[in-house]
């Protein structure tokens, strides 16, 4: 079932959306302030947003562009004024689709309907382990709200730790899936420079805590 966060602060409004959108067979939370939607959508999974634009403490443009920072979350964006929306657009912040108000709800559900269609590829492909996402298609990682950069060899490494949370990856496993990067063969040492190379980066520095464990004499395991 899709889950769906109302930022809205007019309250009669955030309850007729969420109960027409139940009556639909989404599960539907409320925020009526900016910055608590904020800290929700960033620290919790919905798989769409419907952001209005005038909200307290911290607006929808906000709020917009600080998810886009870290989350592909769809957005469907909410204003009472036209020429708002087109200046979210003008602004490229990211929203996936806009509903000017007042609108029926019946409209509302087909825009959230086509957003989440859109969404669902993007969403689907996100592997996450702990606090790391990666998103294959665009070759991103992120800690929470922080991007990584990782170089090609990391990447990869990365990639097949995610894919296979909690599962031992023997050495040869994992040289194998280094193999062919930029043609060049990886040896066993090199393998344990670029795993300490990529435990930086992603922060792994809690030895009683790992997000890569060494497993002795057999490879590593991504702690799922
Ligand atoms: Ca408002």
């Amino acid at each position: 079932m899709s889950k769906i966060l109302i930022v809205e602060d007019e309250e009669s409004i955030a309850d007729l959306e969420k109960d027409y959108l139940e009556l639909s067979g989404f599960e539907v939370e409320i925020e009526n302030q900016g910055d608590t939607g904020l800290v929700r959508a960033v620290k919790e999974d919905f798989d769409l947003l419907i952001l209005d634009l005038m909200l307290p403490e911290v607006d929808g443009f906000e709020i917009c562009r600080r998810i886009r920072q870290v989350k592909n979350t769809p957005i469907l964006m909410v204003s009472a004024k036209k020429e708002d929306i087109d200046k979210i657009r003008g602004l490229g912040l990211g929203a996936d689709d806009y509903i000017t108000k007042p609108f029926r709800l019946r409209e509302l559900l087909a825009r959230v309907k086509a957003v989440l269609r859109r969404g669902q590829s993007l969403a689907t492909n996100m592997l996450q382990v702990g606090p790391l996402r990666l998103y294959p298609d665009q070759a991103k990682v992120y800690r929470q709200e922080e991007e990584l950069f990782l170089t090609a060899m990391e990447y990869r490494l990365l990639l097949a730790f995610m894919r296979h949370p909690g599962q031992v990856l023997t050495r040869s496993r994992l040289m194998e899936a280094l193999w062919d990067v930029d043609g060049a063969f990886v040896e066993d040492n090199t393998l344990s420079v670029y795993v300490r190379r990529l435990r930086e980066k992603i922060g792994d520095t809690d030895a009683a805590q790992p997000l890569i464990a060494t497993v002795r004499g057999l490879g590593y395991r991504m702690e799922g």
